[in-house]
């Protein structure tokens, strides 16, 4: 990394289906950065047969689950190629740590790299993610998700992104699953935000995301701004 060069790291917190991705993709259409999720992470690595991914895909193929230390493992790595940048760059960290203690593991690394960071937070009522879920149809060619809240598109409608595929809902768009989800969140995610919340105070931003996207996006777009991050060269 060159002198002059920096890289802002914004930790996306919230629950399943409360917006983080759609707004990563359109602060990536802004600004200059790039994100990093466990399961991006997860799926490059088995590709590339990296020993980190052999490693996973043992754990994995044994039918374990991936430790903590594995999972920060994951994102050293990413943090640590993210490259020489001009000006302030932003690398977005979607839904990771998700306990206090992937918390506390990368808590040491911001301040043992002295890393610039912030931690924003995604703040969405249960019944409306299940209301916002229910409607979810995504393009079984691009993957780009619709929503069908704004009565703009219907289930098996050809996609307008790419104009190839068509929309269904996928499987883990049903209900119990949801349900599911956002118990696991109860109870493993929500008391780190708590926690984060009251440790982090002039890190951590609450955004109101059962709003529209439209509306989300300028606040997020406004925050970046005055966090001087570089904008996108056309
Ligand atoms: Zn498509």
């Amino acid at each position: 990394m060159t002198q002059n060069s920096m890289h802002r790291f914004f930790f996306l917190l919230g629950k399943p289906a409360s917006g983080k991705g759609t707004q990563i993709r359109r602060i990536l259409d802004t600004f200059e950065g790039r994100s990093f999720s466990t399961g991006d992470a997860l799926k490059y690595h088995i590709a590339r047969r990296t020993e980190l991914g052999t490693q996973v895909k043992a754990l994995i193929d044994a039918g374990k689950l991936v430790s903590d230390d594995i999972v920060m493992a994951l994102f050293r790595d990413s943090a640590e190629h993210l490259g020489d940048t001009t000006g302030t760059t932003l690398f977005l960290v979607d839904g990771f740590p998700r306990t206090v203690g992937q918390y506390e593991m990368v808590k040491r690394y911001l301040a043992e790299k002295a890393i610039t960071h912030s931690f924003l937070y995604f703040s969405v009522a249960d019944d409306h993610i299940l209301r916002r879920f229910t409607g979810r149809l995504t393009c079984n060619t691009c993957f780009t998700p619709f929503s069908t809240l704004a009565g703009d598109v219907v289930e098996n409608d050809p996609c307008p992104q790419c104009k190839k595929g068509k929309l269904i809902r996928r499987s883990d768009d049903n209900e119990t699953v949801v349900r599911n989800r956002l118990a696991e969140y109860r109870a493993a995610t929500a008391p780190m935000v708590e926690h984060i919340a009251a440790h982090e105070k002039g890190n951590f931003v609450e955004i109101e995301a059962s709003r529209a996207e439209d509306d989300i996006f300028n606040d997020v777009k406004e925050l970046l701004i005055s966090a001087k991050i570089s904008l996108k060269k056309p």
